[in-house]
């Protein structure tokens, strides 16, 4: 067992919401911080809808443990309190590396030096943030996918500095809250699901682009012949497109021809995605 009891999350938005829930679900007394009492009031919706997700969605939450898991849960907009006793602390603040940094030194003056800092960072690596924390060897990535109560992967992944027994203690936390903690060995940009899942969504976009085939006859092919549930278009259809194309178009001249096919044939026509009812598939409202 790890020797985590309490825990912070920083930022209540998409991630922060949700891995606070999901602490608290697993028993832990979690404490879920943003910038002020506005957000928090918003936060709290968030979390009571998670708490209706988990109720219809995961087995064992009806009859009033999802309900009980709010009670586990306190908001704060003041940060010192916020982390007064903290034994681990999980960012989830916006993905702007200034941010980042400004935010772990404010931290490290605040948390007492038994703190270990995480942070669920998607596309920047540790080692950008690791000396703004004042703790090196207390930091490292705990990365979440969306939707962590059905897509429950912890990936764990710290910097050459990052102490050996920290590291092994997230590895334990991320198993108590359910996760199944995936450690990886050495920084990796894209962790382990980015690494594989960016370049399987750029090579289907590039066959249907390319016009060498149609978006559904490529997810045809991958779901046919490799048995795997979706092709790269049905991911596509729920990430939503609007993140894909914008990250194309700061790439090089072939990503941006990819990111106006993308324009022209589904973003110009309203078509985002599962969450405007249609992508490159229709969805029922
Ligand atoms: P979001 O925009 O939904 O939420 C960010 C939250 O942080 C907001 O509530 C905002 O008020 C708050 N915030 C802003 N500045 C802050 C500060 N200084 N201190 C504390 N809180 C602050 O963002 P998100 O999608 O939840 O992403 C958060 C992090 O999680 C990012 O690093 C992102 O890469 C990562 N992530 C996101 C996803 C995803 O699918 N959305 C998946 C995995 C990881």
């Amino acid at each position: 067992m790890s020797s985590i009891t309490n825990v912070t999350v920083l930022g209540t938005g998409v991630l922060g919401s949700q891995i606070a829930y999901q602490t608290a679900y697993s028993g832990f007394q979690v404490t879920a911080y943003d910038i002020n009492d506005e957000v928090i009031e918003g936060a709290k919706k968030r979390f009571a809808g998670l708490a209706e997700t988990y109720t219809s969605e995961v087995d064992g939450a009806a009859g009033g443990k999802a309900d009980e898991a709010l009670t586990r849960v306190t908001f704060s907009s003041d940060l010192a309190a916020a982390v007064a006793d903290a034994d681990l602390v999980i960012e989830a603040i916006p993905e702007v590396l200034d941010l980042k940094r400004t935010t772990y030194e404010a931290l490290d003056k605040l948390a007492p030096a038994k703190t270990i800092f995480a942070t669920n960072s998607s596309t920047l690596l540790p080692s950008d943030m690791k000396d703004f924390t004042g703790r090196p060897e207390k930091f490292l990535a705990l990365h979440f996918a969306n939707r962590v109560w059905k897509f429950n992967t912890g990936e764990v992944m710290g910097t050459a500095d990052t102490a050996p027994e920290v590291f092994d203690e997230v590895v334990e936390f991320a198993g108590e809250i359910g996760m199944v903690p995936i450690p990886i060995h050495k920084e990796k940009a894209g962790y382990v699901l980015n690494s594989l899942l960016v370049p399987f969504l750029n090579a289907g976009l590039e066959l249907a682009a390319g016009g060498y085939s149609d978006p559904h006859d490529v997810d045809k092919v991958w779901r046919i012949a490799t048995g795997a549930p979706m092709g790269p278009f049905q991911f596509y259809d729920i990430i939503g497109l609007t993140t894909p194309y914008n990250i194309l178009t700061n790439g090089d001249e072939h990503a941006q021809q990819l990111a106006a096919w993308l324009k022209e044939n589904y973003i110009d026509q309203g078509k985002l995605g599962v969450a405007t009812g249609e992508g490159f598939y229709r969805y029922d409202k």
